[in-house]
């Protein structure tokens, strides 16, 4: 038997954890990702030795060498998930099992070994399980769990690291967007593009987020709330944002989204919306959409909404497009019929509160 597939987690609780009274102050108003809870989850790897020490233990600063490699060939990779509160108390976790599938796929993708998928979800769990007091009452709040990892290892030649961390901590947060499923607005980026075919924009990576961060400064000093990027050889296709995916609703009914060809995140959100809208009978068509053509449906009144979903905002309206070439509204400019139906049904699944046909919502206790 594999050995990784026998590795037990060693459970070391905070000596001096954060006593409940701050807590719950801490926790009434959270913002997203500033408020962290007590532990955190590690897992070592060393070649040769495979993954080994396995443990919860108290959040705390790390110590790395300054030649650690991630420092310098960025060899990083991450996840981004939520445990939320069922309406009946319970606790439970959306499509863990994808999240656990996908870091091995952005894994694989940069050199890095793959974690069992068995032990994402246990590292995932124990965390949720002993910091569960950390997830805030209010609408919309969650943990946010943030499982990643990176190249540990203390050398500058350049070839995948030896050594890795693997960790998750975790973050009490409200909704991401203040104001729920307010319209945003989008800048059309012409200077930058995210991710190049063969390149790594399919697989969850810092360094695509990097890569995407003057295009959203671009995007903020437009007056815009985020950056939608362009296919990189063509410059024509709508791909997505800078962490959330795109829908696009036309007058027919219709539903078109943007095909995964590598350069597209593979979103979670993005999958379930794509099962709902065909559980509602909705045709649904995964091709490319062009900028020019985006103008000139939502211009004609073709098309009738837009939305962008990830797990941190979950489903996001967007109002209006600005661009070089002009600027142009979506609809009437806020949140549309399919956008606000959508963002329910995903929302009461996760929460319980709505059935489960496709048995996505584990719950943890
Ligand atoms: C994480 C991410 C998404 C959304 O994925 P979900 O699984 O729905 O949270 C979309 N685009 C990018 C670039 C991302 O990093």
């Amino acid at each position: 038997m594999n050995a990784e597939a026998t590795l037990s987690f060693d459970i070391r609780e905070h000596g001096a954890p954060v006593p409940a009274s701050e807590r719950t102050e801490r926790i009434a108003d959270p913002g997203f990702g500033k408020v962290f809870t007590d532990h955190m989850a590690v897992i070592r790897y060393t070649e040769g030795t495979g993954w080994h020490d396995a443990r919860i233990q108290a959040r705390e600063p790390l110590t790395m060498d300054p030649a650690a490699a991630v420092l310098h060939y960025a060899q990083e990779i991450f996840e981004g998930m939520k445990a939320y509160r069922l309406g009946d108390g319970g606790t439970a976790l959306f499509r863990p099992d994808q999240n656990a599938r996908r870091f091995r796929q952005s894994a694989a993708r940069m050199a890095m070994p793959e974690l069992p998928e068995s032990l994402f979800l246990e590292s995932v769990e124990r965390l949720v399980e002993i910091d569960r007091e950390w997830i805030p009452h209010m609408d919309g709040g969650a943990l946010y769990l943030r499982p990643f990892m990176f190249a540990s290892e203390t050398f500058l030649g350049v070839r995948p690291a030896k050594e890795y961390l693997y960790m998750v901590i975790a973050s009490s947060v409200g909704a991401y967007f203040k104001g729920g499923a307010k319209a945003i607005s989008i800048w059309v980026s012409d200077d930058y593009t995210r991710a190049a075919p063969g390149g790594t924009g399919a697989a969850k990576c810092g360094g695509n987020y990097a890569a995407s961060l003057v295009a959203q400064a671009e995007a903020i000093e437009r007056g815009c709330d985020q950056v939608v990027f362009l296919d990189a050889a063509e410059h024509k296709w709508v791909e997505e944002l800078g962490g959330m995916n795109l829908f696009f609703v036309f007058e027919d009914g219709s539903v078109v989204t943007p095909p995964l060809k590598g350069t597209i995140l593979p979103g979670i959100t993005r999958d379930s919306i794509l099962t709902l809208l065909r559980d509602d009978g909705i045709t649904v068509r995964e091709e490319g959409y062009g900028i020019d053509q985006w103008r000139a449906d939502a211009d004609s009144g073709k098309l009738v909404e837009s939305f962008a979903c990830g797990t941190a905002a979950v489903v996001t309206p967007v109002g209006t497009v600005k661009s070089t070439a002009g600027d142009f509204q979506i609809g009437s400019g806020g949140t549309g019929q399919i956008t606000q139906r959508m963002r329910d049904r995903l929302v009461a699944i996760q929460r319980g509160e709505a059935p489960d046909p496709h048995d996505w919502v584990k719950r943890l206790f």
